[in-house]
Protein backbone atom coordinates (compact mmCIF):
# COMPACT_ATOMS: atom_id res chain seq x y z
CA UNK A 1 0.00 0.00 0.00
CA UNK A 2 1.31 3.23 -0.42
CA UNK A 3 2.14 5.61 2.02
CA UNK A 4 2.56 9.25 0.47
CA UNK A 5 0.89 11.63 2.74
CA UNK A 6 -0.69 15.12 2.29
CA UNK A 7 -2.32 17.04 4.92
CA UNK A 8 -3.92 14.25 6.94
CA UNK A 9 -4.95 12.19 3.69
CA UNK A 10 -3.04 9.17 2.38
CA UNK A 11 -2.37 10.18 -1.38
CA UNK A 12 -4.03 6.97 -3.39
CA UNK A 13 -1.72 6.48 -6.01
CA UNK A 14 -3.18 5.55 -9.31
CA UNK A 15 -0.11 5.60 -11.36
CA UNK A 16 1.26 3.31 -9.39
CA UNK A 17 -1.11 0.92 -9.29
CA UNK A 18 -1.92 1.12 -12.75
CA UNK A 19 1.29 0.37 -13.78
CA UNK A 20 1.69 -2.84 -11.32
CA UNK A 21 -1.78 -3.69 -13.59
CA UNK A 22 -0.78 -3.21 -16.99
CA UNK A 23 2.40 -5.21 -16.11
CA UNK A 24 0.29 -8.34 -14.49
CA UNK A 25 -1.78 -7.80 -17.82
CA UNK A 26 1.30 -7.81 -19.98
CA UNK A 27 2.35 -11.13 -17.95
CA UNK A 28 -0.56 -12.60 -18.58
CA UNK A 29 -0.68 -11.49 -22.42
CA UNK A 30 3.05 -12.75 -23.23
CA UNK A 31 1.42 -16.50 -21.56
CA UNK A 32 -1.35 -16.67 -23.46
CA UNK A 33 0.70 -16.12 -26.98
CA UNK A 34 3.12 -18.68 -25.85
CA UNK A 35 0.75 -21.35 -24.89
CA UNK A 36 -2.23 -20.72 -26.27
CA UNK A 37 -0.85 -18.90 -29.42
CA UNK A 38 -3.89 -16.33 -29.02
CA UNK A 39 -2.58 -12.30 -29.30
CA UNK A 40 -5.72 -10.26 -28.14
CA UNK A 41 -6.29 -7.37 -30.34
CA UNK A 42 -8.11 -3.98 -29.34
CA UNK A 43 -10.11 -2.08 -32.16
CA UNK A 44 -10.19 2.27 -30.71
CA UNK A 45 -12.40 3.83 -33.45
CA UNK A 46 -12.29 7.47 -33.40
CA UNK A 47 -14.55 10.07 -35.70
CA UNK A 48 -13.32 13.41 -35.65
CA UNK A 49 -10.87 14.81 -33.78
CA UNK A 50 -11.75 16.15 -31.07
CA UNK A 51 -8.15 17.13 -29.36
CA UNK A 52 -9.11 15.15 -25.74
CA UNK A 53 -10.26 12.16 -27.97
CA UNK A 54 -6.85 12.29 -29.55
CA UNK A 55 -4.79 12.10 -26.59
CA UNK A 56 -6.87 8.78 -25.29
CA UNK A 57 -6.50 7.25 -28.47
CA UNK A 58 -2.99 7.72 -28.62
CA UNK A 59 -2.21 6.79 -25.12
CA UNK A 60 -4.65 3.79 -25.48
CA UNK A 61 -2.46 2.39 -28.89
CA UNK A 62 1.00 3.11 -27.08
CA UNK A 63 -0.19 1.43 -23.53
CA UNK A 64 -2.18 -1.56 -26.07
CA UNK A 65 1.02 -2.37 -27.71
CA UNK A 66 3.19 -2.48 -24.50
CA UNK A 67 0.95 -4.95 -22.93
CA UNK A 68 2.04 -7.11 -26.16
CA UNK A 69 -1.42 -6.72 -27.99
CA UNK A 70 -2.13 -6.20 -31.24
CA UNK A 71 -3.68 -2.17 -31.88
CA UNK A 72 -6.05 -1.32 -34.56
CA UNK A 73 -6.67 2.60 -34.54
CA UNK A 74 -9.65 2.98 -37.44
CA UNK A 75 -9.91 7.03 -37.84
CA UNK A 76 -13.08 8.25 -39.54
CA UNK A 77 -13.97 12.01 -40.36
CA UNK A 78 -16.40 13.85 -37.96
CA UNK A 79 -18.48 14.04 -41.17
CA UNK A 80 -18.93 10.19 -41.31
CA UNK A 81 -22.46 8.68 -41.45
CA UNK A 82 -23.81 6.49 -38.55
CA UNK A 83 -24.55 3.92 -41.37
CA UNK A 84 -21.06 3.97 -42.33
CA UNK A 85 -19.94 3.69 -38.39
CA UNK A 86 -22.33 0.70 -37.99
CA UNK A 87 -20.45 -1.01 -41.00
CA UNK A 88 -17.43 -0.23 -39.58
CA UNK A 89 -18.15 -1.58 -36.63
CA UNK A 90 -20.08 -4.91 -38.01
CA UNK A 91 -16.65 -5.73 -39.83
CA UNK A 92 -14.85 -5.35 -36.38
CA UNK A 93 -17.29 -7.95 -34.77
CA UNK A 94 -16.64 -10.38 -37.25
CA UNK A 95 -12.76 -9.79 -37.51
CA UNK A 96 -11.26 -13.13 -34.94
CA UNK A 97 -7.81 -10.77 -34.45
CA UNK A 98 -10.16 -8.08 -33.20
CA UNK A 99 -10.94 -9.33 -29.58
CA UNK A 100 -12.34 -5.74 -27.90
CA UNK A 101 -14.09 -2.88 -29.77
CA UNK A 102 -14.03 0.56 -28.30
CA UNK A 103 -15.43 3.71 -30.49
CA UNK A 104 -14.14 6.81 -28.13
CA UNK A 105 -16.41 8.64 -26.88
CA UNK A 106 -18.10 11.91 -27.98
CA UNK A 107 -19.70 11.63 -31.21
CA UNK A 108 -20.53 13.59 -33.90
CA UNK A 109 -24.35 14.69 -33.43
CA UNK A 110 -25.10 13.12 -36.34
CA UNK A 111 -24.79 9.84 -34.61
CA UNK A 112 -26.76 8.20 -31.85
CA UNK A 113 -24.70 6.65 -29.35
CA UNK A 114 -26.76 4.82 -28.12
CA UNK A 115 -26.90 2.89 -31.45
CA UNK A 116 -23.67 2.85 -32.01
CA UNK A 117 -23.25 0.95 -28.11
CA UNK A 118 -26.11 -1.40 -29.16
CA UNK A 119 -24.48 -2.49 -32.45
CA UNK A 120 -20.87 -3.96 -30.35
CA UNK A 121 -20.83 -7.37 -29.77
CA UNK A 122 -21.53 -7.49 -25.78
CA UNK A 123 -18.36 -10.23 -26.03
CA UNK A 124 -16.12 -7.42 -27.79
CA UNK A 125 -17.88 -4.53 -25.60
CA UNK A 126 -14.64 -3.87 -23.41
CA UNK A 127 -15.78 -0.38 -22.21
CA UNK A 128 -19.11 -2.52 -20.79
CA UNK A 129 -21.87 0.11 -21.70
CA UNK A 130 -23.78 -2.57 -23.60
CA UNK A 131 -26.95 -3.31 -22.19
CA UNK A 132 -26.24 -6.99 -22.24
CA UNK A 133 -23.29 -5.90 -20.01
CA UNK A 134 -24.75 -3.14 -18.14
CA UNK A 135 -27.62 -6.15 -17.13
CA UNK A 136 -25.38 -8.62 -16.59
CA UNK A 137 -23.37 -6.52 -14.08
CA UNK A 138 -26.73 -5.53 -12.47
CA UNK A 139 -28.54 -8.94 -11.98
CA UNK A 140 -25.44 -10.95 -11.63
CA UNK A 141 -22.02 -9.29 -11.25
CA UNK A 142 -21.02 -11.06 -14.20
CA UNK A 143 -20.16 -9.27 -17.65
CA UNK A 144 -17.60 -7.05 -19.01
CA UNK A 145 -17.77 -4.13 -16.53
CA UNK A 146 -17.09 -0.25 -17.26
CA UNK A 147 -13.06 0.59 -16.86
CA UNK A 148 -13.38 3.78 -14.95
CA UNK A 149 -15.74 2.58 -12.56
CA UNK A 150 -13.59 -0.72 -12.10
CA UNK A 151 -10.59 0.86 -11.40
CA UNK A 152 -11.79 2.99 -8.72
CA UNK A 153 -13.23 -0.58 -7.33
CA UNK A 154 -9.38 -1.51 -7.10
CA UNK A 155 -8.13 1.17 -5.61
CA UNK A 156 -10.64 1.34 -2.89
CA UNK A 157 -10.09 -2.24 -2.67
CA UNK A 158 -6.00 -1.58 -2.21
CA UNK A 159 -6.32 0.76 0.17
CA UNK A 160 -9.52 0.38 2.51
CA UNK A 161 -9.68 -3.43 1.88
CA UNK A 162 -13.32 -4.58 3.07
CA UNK A 163 -16.14 -2.28 2.42
CA UNK A 164 -18.88 -4.32 3.50
CA UNK A 165 -21.43 -2.46 5.79
CA UNK A 166 -19.49 1.25 4.88
CA UNK A 167 -21.85 3.71 3.39
CA UNK A 168 -20.63 4.83 -0.06
CA UNK A 169 -22.28 7.78 -1.42
CA UNK A 170 -21.57 8.15 -5.43
CA UNK A 171 -22.55 11.76 -7.23
CA UNK A 172 -23.46 11.34 -10.72
CA UNK A 173 -25.68 8.54 -11.95
CA UNK A 174 -24.25 8.57 -15.22
CA UNK A 175 -24.23 5.19 -17.41
CA UNK A 176 -20.23 4.91 -17.89
CA UNK A 177 -19.10 6.30 -14.34
CA UNK A 178 -21.89 6.46 -11.90
CA UNK A 179 -24.19 3.89 -12.18
CA UNK A 180 -21.82 1.24 -12.50
CA UNK A 181 -19.93 2.33 -9.78
CA UNK A 182 -23.01 2.23 -7.77
CA UNK A 183 -23.62 -1.50 -8.99
CA UNK A 184 -20.25 -2.49 -8.24
CA UNK A 185 -20.36 -1.11 -4.61
CA UNK A 186 -23.43 -2.58 -3.37
CA UNK A 187 -22.00 -6.00 -4.77
CA UNK A 188 -18.86 -5.09 -2.19
CA UNK A 189 -21.30 -5.09 0.41
CA UNK A 190 -21.43 -1.06 0.87
CA UNK A 191 -24.76 0.38 1.79
CA UNK A 192 -24.98 3.05 -1.49
CA UNK A 193 -26.61 6.68 -2.36
CA UNK A 194 -26.61 7.92 -5.52
CA UNK A 195 -26.99 11.48 -5.76
CA UNK A 196 -27.55 13.65 -8.75
CA UNK A 197 -28.08 17.35 -9.73
CA UNK A 198 -31.28 17.08 -8.50
CA UNK A 199 -29.89 16.00 -4.73
CA UNK A 200 -31.52 17.86 -1.78
CA UNK A 201 -28.46 19.18 0.89
CA UNK A 202 -25.95 17.78 -1.30
CA UNK A 203 -23.35 18.40 1.06
CA UNK A 204 -24.97 16.75 3.91
CA UNK A 205 -25.59 13.94 1.93
CA UNK A 206 -21.87 13.65 1.20
CA UNK A 207 -21.11 14.47 4.90
CA UNK A 208 -22.47 10.75 5.77
CA UNK A 209 -20.28 9.10 3.54
CA UNK A 210 -17.33 6.30 4.80
CA UNK A 211 -16.75 6.28 0.61
CA UNK A 212 -17.60 9.02 -1.46
CA UNK A 213 -16.82 9.14 -5.46
CA UNK A 214 -17.05 12.55 -7.49
CA UNK A 215 -18.21 11.64 -10.80
CA UNK A 216 -19.63 14.97 -11.73
CA UNK A 217 -17.88 16.88 -14.32
CA UNK A 218 -17.85 20.14 -12.54
CA UNK A 219 -14.03 21.52 -11.08
CA UNK A 220 -13.55 21.61 -7.36
CA UNK A 221 -17.35 21.38 -6.64
CA UNK A 222 -17.05 18.64 -3.61
CA UNK A 223 -15.47 20.72 -0.73
CA UNK A 224 -13.49 19.70 2.23
CA UNK A 225 -16.24 20.87 4.58
CA UNK A 226 -18.74 18.25 2.73
CA UNK A 227 -16.44 15.10 3.35
CA UNK A 228 -16.43 13.18 6.89
CA UNK A 229 -13.01 13.18 8.65
CA UNK A 230 -11.59 9.96 7.58
CA UNK A 231 -13.49 9.34 4.34
CA UNK A 232 -11.82 7.57 1.52
CA UNK A 233 -12.62 10.13 -1.61
CA UNK A 234 -12.44 8.85 -5.13
CA UNK A 235 -12.39 11.82 -7.56
CA UNK A 236 -13.43 10.87 -11.12
CA UNK A 237 -13.35 13.86 -12.45
CA UNK A 238 -11.12 15.25 -15.72
CA UNK A 239 -11.84 18.61 -15.41
CA UNK A 240 -9.60 21.31 -17.91
CA UNK A 241 -9.47 24.79 -16.13
CA UNK A 242 -7.15 27.78 -16.88
CA UNK A 243 -5.10 29.32 -14.60
CA UNK A 244 -2.93 32.48 -14.47
CA UNK A 245 0.65 31.95 -14.37
CA UNK A 246 3.40 34.28 -14.18
CA UNK A 247 4.08 33.46 -17.94
CA UNK A 248 0.44 34.29 -18.62
CA UNK A 249 -3.01 32.15 -18.63
CA UNK A 250 -2.45 27.84 -18.77
CA UNK A 251 -4.59 24.89 -18.63
CA UNK A 252 -4.63 22.79 -16.10
CA UNK A 253 -6.10 19.18 -15.16
CA UNK A 254 -9.03 19.53 -11.96
CA UNK A 255 -10.89 17.08 -10.64
CA UNK A 256 -14.53 17.68 -9.08
CA UNK A 257 -13.14 17.67 -5.89
CA UNK A 258 -11.22 20.75 -4.37
CA UNK A 259 -8.12 18.74 -3.72
CA UNK A 260 -6.53 21.57 -1.02
CA UNK A 261 -9.63 21.54 1.51
CA UNK A 262 -10.22 17.59 0.93
CA UNK A 263 -7.02 16.42 1.59
CA UNK A 264 -6.76 17.99 5.22
CA UNK A 265 -10.39 16.24 5.76
CA UNK A 266 -10.06 13.05 4.21
CA UNK A 267 -8.40 9.96 5.25
CA UNK A 268 -7.52 8.71 1.49
CA UNK A 269 -8.11 10.98 -1.45
CA UNK A 270 -7.08 10.00 -5.26
CA UNK A 271 -5.50 12.92 -6.93
CA UNK A 272 -6.30 14.67 -10.26
CA UNK A 273 -4.09 13.81 -12.52
CA UNK A 274 -2.60 10.39 -11.20
CA UNK A 275 -5.55 8.67 -9.30
CA UNK A 276 -8.43 7.62 -11.34
CA UNK A 277 -7.26 8.29 -14.73
CA UNK A 278 -4.40 5.95 -14.96
CA UNK A 279 -6.36 3.24 -13.75
CA UNK A 280 -8.82 3.50 -16.72
CA UNK A 281 -6.64 2.36 -19.65
CA UNK A 282 -5.31 -0.61 -17.54
CA UNK A 283 -8.60 -1.71 -16.79
CA UNK A 284 -9.15 -1.75 -20.42
CA UNK A 285 -6.29 -3.69 -21.24
CA UNK A 286 -7.40 -6.24 -18.69
CA UNK A 287 -10.98 -6.33 -20.24
CA UNK A 288 -9.72 -7.03 -23.83
CA UNK A 289 -7.52 -9.35 -21.87
CA UNK A 290 -10.44 -11.35 -20.64
CA UNK A 291 -12.16 -10.77 -23.71
CA UNK A 292 -9.79 -12.36 -25.77
CA UNK A 293 -10.00 -15.74 -23.14
CA UNK A 294 -13.45 -15.73 -22.85
CA UNK A 295 -14.15 -15.59 -26.79
CA UNK A 296 -11.09 -18.66 -27.58
CA UNK A 297 -12.64 -20.58 -24.22
CA UNK A 298 -9.29 -20.24 -22.29
CA UNK A 299 -10.02 -20.27 -18.35
CA UNK A 300 -7.90 -16.75 -17.27
CA UNK A 301 -6.66 -19.08 -14.37
CA UNK A 302 -4.90 -20.87 -16.67
CA UNK A 303 -2.29 -17.65 -17.08
CA UNK A 304 -1.60 -17.38 -13.55
CA UNK A 305 1.38 -19.12 -13.34
P1 LIG B 1 -21.99 13.02 -17.12
O1 LIG B 1 -22.51 11.96 -18.01
O2 LIG B 1 -22.04 14.44 -17.54
O3 LIG B 1 -22.74 12.87 -15.72
C1 LIG B 1 -22.55 13.80 -14.70
C2 LIG B 1 -23.42 13.46 -13.51
O4 LIG B 1 -23.20 14.46 -12.52
C3 LIG B 1 -24.91 13.46 -13.83
O5 LIG B 1 -25.52 12.34 -13.25
C4 LIG B 1 -25.41 14.76 -13.22
O6 LIG B 1 -26.71 14.69 -12.66
C5 LIG B 1 -24.44 14.96 -12.08
N1 LIG B 1 -24.34 16.37 -11.73
C6 LIG B 1 -24.11 17.42 -12.55
N2 LIG B 1 -24.11 18.57 -11.87
C7 LIG B 1 -24.35 18.26 -10.59
C8 LIG B 1 -24.48 19.02 -9.42
N3 LIG B 1 -24.36 20.35 -9.41
N4 LIG B 1 -24.72 18.36 -8.27
C9 LIG B 1 -24.86 17.02 -8.25
N5 LIG B 1 -24.73 16.24 -9.33
C10 LIG B 1 -24.49 16.85 -10.50
O7 LIG B 1 -20.46 12.75 -16.74
P2 LIG B 1 -19.61 11.38 -16.66
O8 LIG B 1 -19.37 10.88 -18.03
O9 LIG B 1 -20.19 10.47 -15.64
O10 LIG B 1 -18.22 11.96 -16.14
C11 LIG B 1 -18.12 12.62 -14.89
C12 LIG B 1 -16.72 13.19 -14.75
O11 LIG B 1 -15.79 12.11 -14.78
C13 LIG B 1 -16.28 14.12 -15.87
O12 LIG B 1 -15.41 15.10 -15.32
C14 LIG B 1 -15.50 13.22 -16.80
O13 LIG B 1 -14.52 13.92 -17.54
C15 LIG B 1 -14.83 12.30 -15.80
N6 LIG B 1 -14.47 10.99 -16.33
C16 LIG B 1 -13.24 10.54 -16.02
C17 LIG B 1 -12.83 9.30 -16.44
C18 LIG B 1 -11.48 8.81 -16.05
O14 LIG B 1 -10.91 7.96 -16.69
N7 LIG B 1 -10.92 9.32 -14.95
C19 LIG B 1 -13.68 8.49 -17.21
C20 LIG B 1 -14.97 8.96 -17.49
C21 LIG B 1 -15.36 10.22 -17.04
P3 LIG B 1 -28.04 14.51 -13.56
O15 LIG B 1 -28.04 13.08 -13.97
O16 LIG B 1 -29.13 14.85 -12.63
O17 LIG B 1 -27.90 15.44 -14.71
Amino acid sequence: MNEARTGSARIIDGKASAARLRADVARRTALLATRHGVTPGLAVVLVGSDPASEVYVRNKGRQTLEAGMRSIERRLPATTSEGDLLELIASLNADPAVHGILVQLPLPPQIRETAVIDAISPAKDVDGFHVVNTGLLAARGAGIVPCTPLGCMMLLQEYVGDLAGLHAVVVGRSNIVGKPMAQLLLRANCTVTIAHSRTRDLAGVCRSADILIAAVGRPRMVQGSWIRPGAAVIDVGINRIEVATPEGPKQRLVGDVDFETAVQVAGAITPVPGGVGPMTIACLLSNTLAAACAQRGIDQGSLES
